[in-house]
Formats: structure tokens, C-alpha cells, sequence
């Protein structure tokens, strides 16, 4: 049997999306093209969000909250969320990165989040992330632009076994883990070029040629479209050039790099545009909102990870969102006080009636590993997303959440799984617990099961992929209805 085609979609949306700035963009196409319409956080918001509209908005280019609202909204409805992350652990080319060792050209990097740094090692690296370039006549303006190098110009070698008979291998991060980008010989006849005679305008900072190699300053110029002398900063990030695909004698696994939270980000974009059409917005009294953060593999403490104000500002302002004409007061025989009251904890009401599925990757029971997971958890790859529970409250997890999510997975027949952690052995976390303390939502915590988590090159299972799709859409599309139905106050 064919794998659905929602994970060759997802193939499609991990391979355009290296970096997080890419991930969003990703998003926003596929939101644009089901019509949600851009909208930006320093507007005001009172003449272009309406009921029964679909927008989206981005922070920092790399956080993306999309949401559609319901027609009979109300203000103080609730609003049925899931939260993901687009970042992955990664190396990112340092501020100066330019260094030469024996006749190797190589490219400084540092560490990002929790990766498995040993398998990035021997593999076909490139860079992809933004550029901030000057445009413009006179002083200009300063714009950012995304860049993928579509070619391997990176390479962390091993070390030959001969030369080192280790058989723990832990590479030191700072001097062990520095790609090699060319040989210098090449660099050297590169750089002859002239120097610009008689310009000599003050720069606050060391110029970028003198940070960088020139030769890789020309690939990421070229790949912006713009001239080097244009460029004024970038953020780039390494990446494997080696492309996501489906794996395995039936095609049952996903082999991809970034399945952690990419998967999940995927899933939960298209789940909210196929609820749209699958339950129409027009009976709907709630709002269905996706918010997916950058920043998740660091802490998520950022002006846009979830540790911010971005999704409680989002909720403020969504909560006071006036409904449709209809049911607005006649007359100016009321004092105002009546409206400004219920408005007043339309935010409150609007918390207490919402729900969060933060939805972040799982673990798969590793067959040589098996030992590693609590024997009645073990959770198998393509039977469905897995409720992640922890009394610790690492994860959010309760028992209202999990009738609640039974009651979308029974009526979607969509199988879903349970996990905890042994009593000995260390537990990951997720924004979960973070934004429903913050919030004070009801949440719970989930994600489809996948192997390898933090390698350069992860493995899930091609048909959870539209396991959770189905999830989300039936979660976003009926959670207006099943929300007053878990009577847990
Ligand atoms: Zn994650």
C-alpha cells in the first residue's frame, strides 16, 4: 500500500525548510494558498481581523501563528490550540568563522541546542539561513532574505580508526567539530582581487570579508541575489544536503533530518487549513489557532520562543475580538459599563475555556534498546500519535486533556498512544508545561514517535504523518463543540 500523500507533502515541506526561517516561510505558503491573509503584529487589528477569517502572522521571521475564526465567535469563547517548534539542534556559522589550519580552509561554528554531534560527522554539509542586505538608493533600507546553498560545501571528516582506537566517541564541540570548507590554495588566487582605492568610511565593525572566507561570502551573496558589498549580516545555519525520503521494504518510515519538530509543525499547519474545509468556520463559536515557536531547543526564553509574550498577547487580543453585528446593543440606553465589564475578562474567560495540545515528537521503542523504555510503554512507529504523561510534570498531561483528545481520536479513528519515562531514567520536556503555567490552560502534552531523536538524520513513520493531520483537523474543528463537554471546573 502507498504511504499517503501527506508524507510526501511533508518530504516536500522538510526539505524546503533547513532553517527556521525557512520552516515559517514554509507554512506561510501553504496558509497563503489556503487563503489565510498575512497579517502583522504592529497593526492594529480592529478593522482587518473579523469572524470567520483566516491570518496568519510571523516574529522574528521564525515563530509563525496562524488562526481562523470561528462566525458565531463571541468574545471569551475558547480558542482550541496546538503548539510546535521549527528549530532543531544545529551548528551555526559563527560571527568571524573564517579559520585556516594545514592548507584546510575551514568555517567556524557553534553549537545550538542539544544535538547528537556525532552524527554530523561525514556527512554533505551546507549552509541556509538569512541575510540581512542594504537596498536601496542613499541610506537605504535594510532587508532580510532567505538563502539555502543547494550544494555540499561543508564536511566534518572522522578521524581514521587507525589513528584512534576510541570506542566512545564524544568529539570535544569547540576544536573537534570545525567543518572543513576547501583547501587554501584556491582561496588564495580568489582573494587577489583589488581592494577599492580611497574609500575608506567608517565601519563600527570588522568588515565581512575580514570574518569571513571571501569564496563563502560569494555563494551566500550569489544565492541572495545580491552583491557581497550588499550584505550586512546573516544568521546561517549547517544543514545536511542529503534529502528527506521514505525508508524501509514498504516505504513505512520517513528518513529526514529535523522530524523533531518539523513533523509536528507540518502537521499541525495542515491540520488547521484541512479543518477549515472539513468542518466550515461558519457554526463554529471558537477559534482554532496554531502558534509554532523558534527557540524550543534552547529554553524557548526569546523575544519570540514560547517563554515570551507572543501567544499571551495573540490570546489578549483574539479574546476581545468583537462577534459578528448581530448581537451588538441596539441603542445607547445602556451605559457602556455593561460592555466594557464583560469585556474586561473576555482574556480570563477565554484562558479558562482553551486548550493547548503542545505537540512535539515522541519516542518509538528502539529494538536494541528496548531495556531503555518502561516495559508497558513502548510505543510503536505508524500507530499514532503518543500522549506523553510524567506525575514530575515535565510533560502537561491530565486525565480532562486525555478524555478530551480520546474523544477527537475516537470520533477521527485516529489510534493514539501512551508513554512515560522509568523512575531511572532522565525525561525530555516541551513547551507544554511552560505555557500552560504561564496561561493557565488545559493542556497536553503529544507527539507522533520517531527513533534517533537529535541525529542529523532522524526516523519516523511515514503513516503517522496524516495520523496526526487527522487529529489536529478534528481537534481545531470541534473543539468549540467538545470543549463545554469535559466538565472539570
Ligand atoms: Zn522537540
Amino acid at each position: 500500500m502507498a504511504p499517503p500523500t501527506t508524507a510526501l507533502e511533508f518530504l516536500d515541506f522538510v526539505n524546503a525548510s533547513p532553517t527556521p526561517y525557512h520552516a515559517v516561510a514554509a507554512s506561510a505558503s501553504l496558509l497563503e494558498a489556503a487563503g489565510f491573509t498575512k497579517i502583522k503584529e504592529r497593526d492594529s487589528w480592529a478593522s482587518i481581523v473579523k469572524p470567520g477569517g483566516k491570518y496568519y502572522l510571523t516574529r522574528n521571521g521564525s515563530s509563525i501563528v496562524a488562526f481562523a475564526v470561528g462566525a458565531l465567535w463571541k468574545p471569551g469563547n475558547p480558542i482550541g490550540m496546538v503548539g510546535a517548534h521549527t528549530d532543531s539542534p544545529a551548528l551555526r556559522v559563527k560571527p568571524a568563522s573564517k579559520r585556516t589550519a594545514n592548507g584546510y580552509l575551514q568555517v567556524g561554528v557553534e553549537t545550538y541546542g542539544g544535538g547528537i554531534w556525532h552524527s554530523w560527522f561525514d556527512r554533505d554539509l551546507s549552509v541556509a539561513g538569512r541575510v540581512l542586505v542594504r537596498e536601496g538608493e542613499g541610506e537605504g533600507n535594510f532587508a532580510q532574505k532567505l538563502v539555502k546553498v543547494d550544494k555540499p560545501i561543508l564536511r566534518i571528516p572522522t578521524l581514521a580508526i587507525h589513528l584512534h582506537r576510541q570506542t566512545n566517541f564524544d568529539p570535544n564541540k569547540e576544536d573537534e567539530l570545525l567543518p572543513v570548507a576547501g583547501l587554501a590554495e584556491a582561496e588564495l588566487n580568489k582573494a587577489a582581487e583589488p581592494e577599492a582605492e580611497g574609500e575608506s568610511e567608517f565601519q563600527p565593525l570588522k568588515a565581512l570579508p575580514e570574518r569571513h572566507h571571501p569564496a563563502f561570502l560569494s555563494l551566500v551573496a550569489a544565492e541572495a541575489g545580491v552583491d557581497v558589498s550588499q550584505i550586512v549580516d546573516f544568521e546561517l545555519i549547517l544543514y545536511d544536503t542529503h534529502k528527506a525520503c521514505l525508508g524501509g521494504l514498504n516505504d513505512e518510515f520517513i528518513f529526514s533530518a529535523r522530524l523533531d519538530n518539523l513533523n509536528m509543525t507540518f502537521c499541525s499547519i495542515k491540520g488547521l487549513i484541512s479543518s477549515v474545509t472539513s468542518t466550515p468556520l461558519d457554526n463554529d463559536t471558537s477559534i482554532r489557532l496554531v502558534a509554532c515557536f523558534d527557540h524550543e531547543e534552547i529554553g524557548s526564553l526569546s523575544a519570540h520562543g514560547a517563554d515570551s509574550n507572543l501567544l499571551p498577547a495573540i490570546l489578549r487580543r483574539l479574546s476581545v475580538l468583537p462577534g459578528s453585528s448581530t448581537t451588538s446593543p441596539s441603542s445607547a440606553s445602556f451605559s457602556p459599563s455593561h460592555e466594557d465589564l464583560a469585556a474586561s475578562t473576555a482574556f480570563e474567560q477565554t484562558l479558562a475555556t482553551s486548550f493547548l495540545l503542545s505537540a512535539d515528537m515522541a519516542h518509538a521503542v528502539h529494538p536494541n534498546y528496548a531495556a531503555k523504555y518502561e516495559r508497558n510503554h513502548t510505543p510503536a512507529m505508524n500507530k499514532g500519535p503518543v500522549i506523553k504523561i510524567n506525575a514530575n510534570q515535565r510533560y502537561a498531561t491530565n486525565s480532562p486533556g486525555i478524555v478530551l483528545i480520546q474523544e477527537v481520536a475516537r470520533q477521527t479513528k485516529v489510534p493514539l498512544q501512551l508513554f512515560v519515562v522509568k523512575n531511572d531514567s532522565p525525561c525530555g520536556s516541551t513547551i507544554g508545561p511552560m505555557l500552560s503555567a504561564k496561561l493557565g490552560v488545559r493542556t497536553l502534552d503529544m507527539g507522533n514517535p520517531q527513533l534517533g531523536m537529535h541525529s542529523i538524520r532522524e526516523t519516523g513513520g511515514s503513516w503517522d504523518v496524516e495520523h496526526a493531520v487527522r487529529l489536529f483537523e478534528g481537534f481545531l474543528g470541534r473543539f468549540g463543540e467538545l470543549e463545554r463537554r469535559v466538565l472539570v471546573d
